[in-house]
């Protein structure tokens, strides 16, 4: 039975009960985490919960958790719940129980709650196939946000369309994100991805590819992409915690450059996968 972590307790995720009024439930008023562990190792727990405060101040909560307890409730949830080869620590905070009424109450009581889940295995070597979509989302794209009614459309726009995993999202002109998961474009043998600002959610796997492809010598700028680059690029990758570097291979029904994985995704992921063997927190 899965352990979930609710307001200071352990406890079975069946018997985990929120009120009705909670402002999560009502307002959609909360923020998130989803922190990647592979085998015993956390991925950058440091950047996670960086983001999170991130995501909290943005919408004027205090945090409720110094970073060390937070450090607790994951390892916590971790030793509680069967070791598998890949799982996923989910961290939600809201502003907590009070009347309904827009205006922020003071002195709430915020809402925590943690569980932890198996990564679904998914072989994306193959390639996925995704569509573009106009981002329809908010202008704050850099809290995570419990809010996802936006993203929750795309995507299923995307999967009624024609099967796909992923709507690529483009605002003015420009590709800002998946609508899970940061995207990255290549030309002329360099890895491009949009510059990090409110249209985009700044993506910890992200960071992690920008390094590692910096670090293992492959040519990679943050840097707008035009939807024009993005429809001519050789390449195209959709990274998240949750599927790591998944190159697409199909953008609205037709090819993406020679149709199969390419040659620079080859190198990141060889990057990725040995990353995600290293024994310590990192
Ligand atoms: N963008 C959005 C909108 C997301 O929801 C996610 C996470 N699913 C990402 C990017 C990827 O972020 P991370 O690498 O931290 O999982």
């Amino acid at each position: 039975m899965s352990i979930a972590y609710l307001n200071g307790s352990f406890l079975p995720l069946e018997e985990a009960r929120v009120s009705v009024l909670d402002r999560g439930f009502v307002f959609g008023d909360g923020v998130y985490e989803v922190i990647p562990v592979f085998g015993r190792t956390i991925v950058r727990l440091g950047a996670h919960l960086a983001r999170l405060q991130d995501s909290l101040s943005a919408i004027y909560m205090d945090n409720p958790h110094t970073d060390a307890e937070w450090t607790a409730i994951v390892e916590g949830l971790l030793e509680r719940n069967p070791e598998g080869e890949d799982r996923s620590v989910y961290i939600q905070v809201t502003r907590g129980v009070a009347p309904r009424d827009h205006f922020i109450p003071k002195d709430i009581e915020p809402t925590v709650f943690a569980m932890c889940r198996p990564i679904p295995k998914r072989d994306v070597s193959g390639g996925v196939s995704a569509i573009t979509h106009e981002d329809i989302r908010w202008q704050y794209c850099n809290i995570k946000a419990i809010t996802l009614l936006p993203s929750v459309l795309v995507r299923e726009e995307a999967r009624r369309r024609d099967g796909s995993v992923e709507a690529i999202l483009i605002r003015d002109g420009l590709v800002t994100e998946g609508a899970a998961s940061n995207v990255f474009v290549v030309q002329d043998g360099v890895a491009c991805t949009p510059p990090k600002s409110h249209r985009l959610l700044p993506g910890i796997t992200r960071d992690l590819v920008v390094d590692l492809l910096r670090e293992g010598g492959v040519p990679c700028e943050e840097k707008d992409v035009p939807e024009s680059m993005l429809r001519g690029a050789a390449e195209v990758w959709l990274t998240s915690s949750t599927m790591g570097i998944a190159p697409v291979t199909r953008l609205d029904g037709r090819p993406v450059g020679s149709g199969t994985p390419g040659e620079v995704w080859r190198r990141a992921d060889a990057l990725y996968q040995a990353f995600k063997k290293q024994p310590v927190n990192n």
